[in-house]
């Protein structure tokens, strides 16, 4: 299995089973006397792991831990989230990983991934053989600057790819050694970092303009020819930047950016479930966004897709979407608009938001804007009152910026909402009946979209695939799940959920001819046969 012996083995994460070398093992790679004697099983250290967990105070402790556990025993560290995803992904993830990014130069140990910095320019592709794995699938990418809604982070960002691709590996299966998480570091202009004497990153402001947008095209070409298979994901860019990337790479480069894309498929999908309560078909429904950024644009762009499958024009899908943002609604009239919110501004009158809604009676509210709170009594009663079964997804992170509670918006409409949203809620009891909320976790989507892209080896990513993985989601929520008002499957099915996924993208890539790779004659069970499975 491996040539090292002695310290070299127990010190390689990626073969490490510490106690659970046999008898026979210690023998072979010379570890007798470098372990207690007792031989445990991968459950037996499972055990003690969740308990020193819960012994920990904080999550952040918590995280430091896991984190520290990746490098030392990896198999191990992905079997914990994969057996108890409900209750690590919020520790490895959100909400816990903003707090990480925040401390990241603080509880820095042992480096993860791959920085780059304007210093590295004209040499990315020579400083990329650095890396010791070659057969990179999965690429997730950041440059810091819209950390979560914790904003510029600089360096400390890094977190964020560690973290999604931590998921990719425990969702979806790919191999750890296929994964590298990468950190544009090209400055930041938040002067707190600058000032901190422990910060990690490139310790100037940041590389704007076209100086930047070299940098990545450098970046991009250099992963390319080094990793011609691996997908890119972009992550947390500012809003103006992650358009201007995704547009120009989408249709040469098998890329996608998650907070656009990934987070229009899990809404979309949790709207497709919602239309069994409502008994509203999808092609009917009149959704209002508040916030108009990334992430509730990108939504409405791929509800635009969908309505035109359900054979709406473009100009009929187009006037079922309205936005509000920080100003009002967004109207035709208005000169502070960003090119991605043009489509949406209609000719109407300016309104505020709670006028908005008694106007245009929208039966679907989706709250994308940072702003926690902004689903007062007084939106969710509005609502309410023109919709039997008014759908609410609060889908700002952490839970301190959601719109509003599970418990707000069941208790304000009389527990008529149906509530979704981005960061966890607890079950509600309101008025003797139980709610479920539902999570609209990116972590659906986006580890089965990769699965299947880099399974089929897909040259593009399809809008339409991201239409199929929202149906694919949808198609697995239960009439258990519906009963109990919660839009998403349990997370804990997360594998099959992604394999299903993964399965239906790559089915329609191999229709649409943007499949590299030859079709398995059985699909499902070629990629369930490449889904890593951490167990010794
Ligand atoms: P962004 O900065 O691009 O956009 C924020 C928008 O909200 C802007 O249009 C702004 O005008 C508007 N806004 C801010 N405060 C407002 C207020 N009080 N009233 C009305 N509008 C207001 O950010 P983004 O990338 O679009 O992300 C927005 C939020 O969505 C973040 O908090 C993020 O956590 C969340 N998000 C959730 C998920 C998920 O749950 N799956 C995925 C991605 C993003």
């Amino acid at each position: 299995m491996t040539k090292k012996r002695n310290f070299e083995v127990l010190q390689d994460g990626v073969i490490n089973k510490s106690l659970a070398f046999s008898r026979e093992e210690r023998e072979e790679f010379g570890l007798r006397g470098l372990l207690p004697y007792s031989v445990g099983t991968q459950e037996l250290q499972l055990t003690r792991l969740m308990e020193n967990l819960r012994r920990k105070e904080s999550d952040i402790e918590r995280y430091v831990l896991l984190s520290a556990l990746q490098d030392r025993n990896e198999r191990l560290f992905y079997r914990a989230v994969i057996d108890n995803i409900e209750q690590l992904m919020p520790v490895i993830y959100t909400p816990t990983v903003g707090e990480a990014c925040r401390e990241f130069s603080q509880i820095f140990r042992e480096s993860k991934g791959f920085y780059i910095n304007p210093e590295d320019k004209g040499q990315i592709s020579q400083i990329l053989d650095n890396w010791p794995k070659k057969d990179i699938r999965v690429i997730v990418v950041t440059d810091g600057q819209r950390i979560l809604g914790l904003g510029d982070l600089g360096s400390n960002g890094m977190g964020i790819p560690i973290g999604k691709l931590a998921l990719y590996c425990a969702c979806a299966g790919i191999s750890p050694d296929q994964c590298l998480p990468v950190m544009l570091d090209v400055g930041t202009n938040n002067e707190e970092l600058l000032n901190d004497i422990l910060y990690l990153g490139y310790p100037h402001k940041r590389l704007e303009g076209e100086a930047y947008f070299e940098l990545v095209d450098e970046f991009i070409e250099a992963v390319q020819e080094k990793y011609p298979k691996a997908l890119i994901q972009f992550e947390d860019f500012l809003t103006p930047n992650a358009y201007t990337l995704l547009n120009k790479y989408r249709n040469k480069v098998l890329c996608f950016n998650d907070d656009i894309q990934g987070t229009a498929a899990v809404t979309l999908s949790g709207v497709y479930a919602s239309s069994r309560i409502t008994g509203t078909p999808f092609k009917d429904s009149k959704i209002m966004f508040l916030g108009a950024g990334s992430a509730a644009t990108g939504i409405a762009d791929l509800m635009v897709t969908a309505y035109e499958k359900e054979g709406l024009s473009k100009e009929e899908a187009l006037k079922r979407l309205w936005f509000v943002d920080i100003n009002g609604l967004v109207v035709s009239g208005r000169d502070d608009l960003m090119a991605h919110n043009l489509p949406y501004a209609h000719d109407h009158q300016p309104l505020t938001f709670v006028d908005a809604i008694e106007e245009i009676k929208p039966n679907i509210l989706i709250g994308a804007t940072g702003f926690g709170g902004a689903f007062t009594r007084e939106v969710i009663e509005k609502m309410t009152a023109i919709n039997e079964r008014p759908v609410i997804f609060a889908l700002s992170n952490p839970t301190s910026r959601a719109e509003c509670t599970a418990h707000h918006a069941y208790a304000w409409s009389n527990g008529k909402a149906i509530f979704a949203s981005g960061s966890p809620f607890n079950k509600v009891t309101y008025s003797g009946r139980v709610h479920k909320p539902g999570q609209g976790n990116n972590a659906y989507i986006f580890p089965g979209i990769g699965l299947g892209a880099i399974h089929a080896e897909m040259s593009t990513i399809s809008d339409e695939a991201f239409l199929i993985a929202a149906q694919t989601l949808a198609n697995q929520v239960s009439d258990e799940d519906i009963e109990l008002g919660s839009l998403y499957p349990p997370l804990p099915n997360i594998r099959e959920i992604s394999l299903n996924i993964a399965e239906a993208v790559a089915e329609n890539a191999y229709a649409t001819g943007l499949a590299k790779r030859p079709r398995p004659e059985n699909l499902k069970q070629s990629i369930a046969d490449y889904m890593f499975d951490p167990t010794y």
